[in-house]
């Protein structure tokens, strides 16, 4: 999900934040590193302690998008119920392409209705689910404004 470096990036990221204007301070909320990640919901990015919900997603195998991604999503309690409850549950299916490797390679049943919702998320939140609160081979390890920036840059191809 990094960004390389190879665009010009200052015209197209003025058109860019254009999608989200609805008010200058919530833009600029929406491209700026969390500051308190551990109470804010990503989704919304309000900071809060109450009712808020840490999904933990363990990272899965060969295949599946979240090969070595371990990495959470913390959501309010009005964004999560929002959601579908059983995209967290993590039920592992068989992945059909793989099946004549040999191996019982599995995915989450849900993970493509999670990584759509993860791409509607402020590129602030989703900072925090790619890069600050992801380990493991398939996570990003980037300065947390770097990332953003690096996005921003990236979306303007
Ligand atoms: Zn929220």
């Amino acid at each position: 999900m990094s960004a390389s470096t190879c665009c010009v990036p200052f015209p197209k990221v003025k058109s860019y934040t254009k999608q989200f204007i609805t008010n200058k301070n919530v833009n600029k909320k929406r491209n700026k590193a969390i500051k308190n990640p551990e109470c804010t919901c990503f989704k919304c990015l309000k900071e809060t302690k109450e009712n808020l919900h840490t999904i933990e997603i363990p990272q899965t195998g060969y295949g599946s998008r979240f090969d070595g991604l371990n990495t959470k999503i913390q959501l309010c309690d009005k964004c999560y119920k929002l959601t579908n409850p059983n995209w967290w549950k993590f039920k592992q299916i068989p992945i059909k392409e793989l099946g004549d490797a040999g191996h019982n390679f599995t995915e989450y049943k849900y993970e493509n209705e999670i990584f759509e919702y993860v791409n509607q998320m402020p590129l602030a939140g989703q900072e925090l689910f790619f890069n600050r609160f992801a380990s493991g081979a398939g996570a990003d390890y980037m300065d947390a404004q770097e990332w953003i920036d690096g996005e921003l840059n990236y979306e303007c191809l």
